[in-house]
C-alpha cells in the first residue's frame, strides 16, 4: 500500500510542535507493518537538509496564479528516517528557513499542494491513500475532485488528520484564481465564513478525518474556532485516533540527550541524577520538588495563567518547590515569566526559546509537568513525561483526559483538575507537594508510569484499518 503524508512538519527535519513528530513516526511505524508510506513536505533550508544527501527525482514549472513556478521534488537518498522523505522546493518561495510565519505563508503552502498535485500526477503515480495532515495540505482533497488537471487521481482515497482545529489556513477568495482551474459550481466546497477556508474545505471534501485523540473528536462540534457546526455536521466521517510517541527517540535507556540513562529498575537514582544535572544548569536545588512546563506560550496552552498562578503557589508554599519553563510565544507572557524568574531566582527558572535536548532533560529530570490547557487534541509532552517517570498534572480536556487518569482514581497516576484557571493550577500545585512528601507513594506511581505503553504500535494499526476500509483493493 503506498501511502503519501502531506505536512508542513516532520521530525527530524523541521518542528515546531507536535505535528512534526507523529509525522516523524507514524509512516516509520506503518512501514514496519508492510506499508510504503512515504512523507512530502516543505524544503526548509535548516540543519537536516543541510547534513544529508538528496536527489532530484522530479523538476517542472507549474502556476500560481500568473506566477511562474520552478519547482524540484528531492528525496533523501538513504531513506534514513525508516520512511521516504521528499521535499519540495520552489526557489524563492519554499527554500527558507523557518515553516511558518512569512508574510506570504498562504503562497507558500498553495504551491506546496499544487507542485505535489503536478509531481504524482505528471509522473504517473497512482497512491493508494493520500493522508493529509492539518490545513497546510487541506485543498489536496478539493482539488484532486474539483480541478481537471487531475482528473486521473480524482478517486484517490484521502485522509485528513487534524493536529489542531484552532487554525484553518484562511485567506482571501482575492487569491481563488492561485488555485488550478476548477468546477467554478463548486467553489462553495472552500468556503467558510467570508473566505477560502483550507481546513473546512478539507473536512468537507476528504474520505474520512481523524483527530490525534478520541476526545478531541467531540471537542470539535463545540470548539473549533468558528468551525463548530461543520463539524457537527460531519460528524460521520470522523474518527478519534490517538497518537502515540517514537519509543526509539523518547527512550531513557538510550536517550543520547539526557545524561543519565535510566530503565525503570534505577528509576529513582536515574531520574535523580538527571534532577541534578538539570538544576546545576539552571542555578536552581535539586533537592526540592521540581516541577517544569515545555511549550507554545500561547492561549491554548494556557501558558498566560502560569505567572499568577506560580506567584500565588511560591507565596502560598515559600521556598517548598521549584518551577522550570522551557518555551516560546506571544511576547507579554514571555516578559512576565521573566519578571517572576528575577522576582524568586532561587525558585524559578526560565528558559525562552526552543531546545529539543533541553526538553529530553527536562522530562528526564523533573518530578512534575504542568500543562493547564484550554485545548489540547492529543498532546505529547504528558506521553514524554509519562516515560521518563515524571507526572503530569494536566488539565482534563482532549487527549490529556484521554491519557491521564488521577492518582486519586482506581489504577490512576497522574494529577487532573478541571479548569484553565489560576484556582485549579494552585490546588495541582498543592497536592503535587503533598505527594511529593509521601516518597514511597510517589515512587509507586512512577514505576507505573514508565511501565505504561503508548507506542505508535496500536494507532499505526488504526491508521492502516482506515486506509484498507478506503481502498478495498490494497
Ligand atoms: P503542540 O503541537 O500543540 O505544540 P504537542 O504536545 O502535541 O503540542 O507537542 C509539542 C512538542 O513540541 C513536544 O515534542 C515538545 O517537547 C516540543 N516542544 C514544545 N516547545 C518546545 C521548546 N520550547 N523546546 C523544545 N521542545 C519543545
Amino acid at each position: 500500500m503506498r501511502i503519501f503524508h502531506l505536512s508542513a512538519e516532520c521530525y527530524p527535519v523541521a518542528k515546531v510542535g507536535g505535528l512534526a513528530d507523529v509525522v516523524g513516526a507514524l509512516p516509520k511505524y506503518q512501514n514496519l507493518l508492510g506499508m510504503q508510506a512515504a512523507v512530502v513536505m516543505p524544503y526548509y533550508n535548516r540543519k537536516f537538509v543541510q547534513e544529508n544527501e538528496f536527489d532530484v527525482v522530479f523538476k517542472a514549472a507549474t502556476l500560481l496564479g500568473t506566477r511562474r513556478l520552478y519547482f524540484e521534488i528531492l528525496k533523501e537518498k538513504t531513506d534514513k528516517l525508516g520512511f521516504e522523505l521528499y521535499l519540495v522546493k520552489i526557489p524563492g518561495l519554499i527554500d527558507r528557513e523557518e515553516v511558518y510565519q512569512y508574510p506570504d505563508e498562504t503562497d507558500q503552502f498553495i504551491a506546496f499542494q499544487i507542485a505535489f498535485l503536478d509531481w504524482i500526477s505528471y509522473s504517473m503515480q497512482s497512491p493508494d491513500i493520500i493522508h493529509c495532515h492539518d490545513h497546510h495540505s487541506g485543498l489536496v482533497p478539493f482539488l484532486l475532485q474539483n480541478s481537471k488537471l487531475y482528473t486521473r487521481l480524482a478517486n484517490t482515497p484521502t485522509v485528513l488528520t487534524i493536529h489542531n482545529g484552532q487554525y484553518h489556513g484562511w485567506f482571501g477568495w482575492d487569491k481563488l484564481y492561485y488555485l488550478p482551474e476548477i468546477d467554478v459550481w463548486k467553489g462553495g466546497l472552500l468556503e467558510w465564513g467570508t473566505g477560502i477556508n483550507p481546513l473546512a474545505a478539507a473536512v468537507r471534501c476528504c474520505w474520512r478525518y481523524t483527530t490525534v485523540s478520541p476526545s478531541y473528536l467531540n471537542e470539535l462540534s463545540v470548539s473549533s474556532n468558528g468551525l463548530e457546526l461543520l463539524f457537527q455536521m460531519e460528524r460521520w466521517k470522523g474518527i478519534g485516533i490517538l497518537n502515540g510517541i517514537d519509543t526509539d527517540v523518547w527512550d531513557p535507556q538510550k536517550d543520547p540527550m539526557i545524561p543519565d540513562k535510566f530503565s525503570i529498575k534505577q528509576i529513582t537514582k536515574g531520574k535523580q541524577a538527571n534532577k541534578q544535572a538539570l538544576c546545576k544548569r539552571f542555578g536552581l536545588s535539586p533537592d526540592k520538588p521540581l516541577i517544569s512546563f515545555i511549550g507554545r506560550l500561547v492561549g491554548e496552552k494556557g501558558a498566560d495563567l502560569l505567572p499568577v498562578a506560580m506567584e500565588e503557589s511560591f507565596n502560598e508554599h515559600p521556598g517548598q518547590f521549584n518551577f522550570l519553563l522551557l518555551g516560546a510565544g506571544e511576547k507579554d507572557v514571555e516578559s512576565e515569566l521573566i519578571q517572576l524568574r528575577d522576582f524568586y531566582p532561587d525558585q524559578c527558572a526560565v528558559f525562552i526559546g526552543y531546545d529539543e535536548a533541553l526538553a529530553h532533560l527536562v522530562y528526564a529530570g523533573s518530578d512534575f509537568l504542568l500543562m493547564p490547557s484550554r485545548v489540547e487534541p492529543c498532546g505529547l509532552n504528558q506521553l514524554y513525561a509519562l516515560r521518563y517517570g515524571t507526572m503530569p498534572m494536566v488539565r482534563s480536556t482532549g487527549g490529556l483526559k484521554d491519557t491521564v487518569i488521577d492518582f486519586g482514581d482506581e489504577g490512576g497516576y497522574g494529577i487532573r483538575y478541571n479548569h484553565a484557571s489560576v484556582e485549579d493550577i494552585c490546588g495541582a500545585v498543592t497536592r503535587a507537594l503533598m505527594l511529593y512528601g509521601n516518597t514511597k507513594h510517589l515512587q509507586q506511581l512512577q514505576k507505573l508510569m514508565m511501565a505504561l505503553d503508548f507506542s505508535w504500535d496500536r494507532s499505526a494499526k488504526e491508521y492502516i484499518d482506515l486506509y484498507k476500509s478506503l481502498n478495498p483493493t490494497i
